[in-house]
């Protein structure tokens, strides 16, 4: 049995995977995230900081949930966050559509053996948001 702490509250709880929040803020977040989804469709120009008080959601979690594809926004909107690879405003998701062309690419020939150099510059490349996904999964 694995028991931690949870992230939100610090209550010790039954940690089944996931993100280490136990199962009240997760319905809270939950609720939350439903709340946020609506306050974007009935305010579709916001600014993500907006919403933030609006709602009453902390940022990084606004842009944890659009990192997850969970909150999308009309072309209108001028919410974004970076592409994590080459820093261009996207709606959701974690690269834009061309970086994530170039990964694909990349990854499908690293199974060769001559594009290994760059694979490893995308990579060095990424580390931070790779430890910035490793600490918010503590
Ligand atoms: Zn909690
Ligand atoms: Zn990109």
């Amino acid at each position: 049995m694995d028991v931690r702490n949870c992230k939100t509250c610090g209550k010790i709880f039954n940690y089944i995977g996931g993100q280490p929040i136990c199962p009240t803020c997760k319905r809270n977040l939950e609720d939350k995230f439903q709340e946020v989804k609506a306050y974007i469709k009935d305010n579709p120009e916001a600014q993500i900081y907006q919403v933030a008080e609006d709602t009453d959601v902390n940022i990084n979690q606004l842009r944890q949930w659009i990192r997850e594809e969970r909150l999308t926004f009309s072309d209108s909107s001028t919410i974004g966050i970076e592409c994590e690879k080459c820093g261009i405003t996207i709606k959701t998701g974690r690269f834009c559509n061309r970086c994530k062309e170039d990964i694909a690419h990349n990854l499908g020939s690293a199974y060769g053996t001559q594009k290994k150099e760059e694979v490893n510059e995308f990579k060095n490349k990424d580390t931070t948001s790779k430890m910035r996904y490793l600490n918010r999964d503590r």
